[in-house]
């Protein structure tokens, strides 16, 4: 960890001015990201999400999925922040219409979806980059961004942060897009444990691919509002955890 510290100055001060990052210099902004600036946003989303549920739905917009979802949240009288992946949003003004109608959250989730840990730190920045021209484009306005599974590099923090987007992760993981699903109750359990939290769940098309993958999705939905109720907790999405 302190190797991690003392490299925090040297990565911020390069990258303010401009240097060529060196692929050591990269090596070590991966590993400030994923060491240190992502348990810090951790600590501060599960402080934030103590007494309060936010189901958060990333990788969409699509149909199928969408419809079936926003039935149940509607069902429900429950509202939720979708991180959208722009790829998939451009072109789709109805379905993000009837998101923004339902009074749910709308953010980003970049445009193609690229893993900051597998690309050049660069490539991921004009991947978000690229994500908010779509939404600018489209006349949109969001507040928020998730980074594609969550990884966090000193340079994606440092774009967002200068483009005045707020840097969101999750506290826990539905695990809709595990190999295996999880048990529902385990991760009722988990956030029942927790006081409450950030969930991370998907509302993309899986169709016959992963129909088991969609149906956790709902249930796990469902079993949290459950618990909502029954133990008090304010379902929020993420703009309302910050106001
Ligand atoms: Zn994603």
């Amino acid at each position: 960890m302190n190797a991690l510290l003392d490299n925090v100055g040297l990565a911020l001060g390069c990258l303010a001015a401009g240097v060529a990052v060196a692929p050591t210099l990269r090596a070590s902004s991966i590993a400030i990201g994923h060491g240190v600036l992502r348990p810090m946003l951790r600590r501060r989303l599960e402080a934030a999400s103590r007494g309060s549920l936010v189901l958060t739905y990333d990788d969409g917009p699509s149909s199928s999925m969408q419809t079936r979802l926003l039935e149940l949240l509607r069902a429900r009288r429950a509202h939720a922040t979708f991180y959208l992946l722009e790829s998939r949003a451009e072109g789709q003004s109805a379905w993000i219409e009837e998101l923004e109608r339902d009074g749910h959250e709308i953010a980003t989730h970049s445009f193609g979806h690229l893993d900051a840990f597998r690309v050049a730190p660069r490539t991921a920045v004009a991947d978000f980059r690229n994500g908010l021209a779509v939404v600018q484009s489209a006349k949109r306005h969001v507040t928020r961004f998730r980074p594609p599974c969550g990884r966090v590099t000193v340079q994606t923090y440092l774009a967002v942060r200068k483009a005045q987007l707020a840097f969101d992760l999750w506290t826990h993981d539905s695990g809709d897009t595990f190999a295996t699903c999880p048990s529902v109750d385990a991760i009722v359990r988990a956030v029942e444990a927790s006081g409450g939290g950030v969930v991370l769940l998907h509302s993309h098309d899986r169709g016959r691919n992963r129909p088991d993958a969609e149906a956790h999705t709902l249930a796990v939905t469902s079993a949290l509002l459950d618990l909502a109720e029954r133990r008090g907790l304010a379902v929020r999405r993420m703009c309302d955890l910050t106001a």
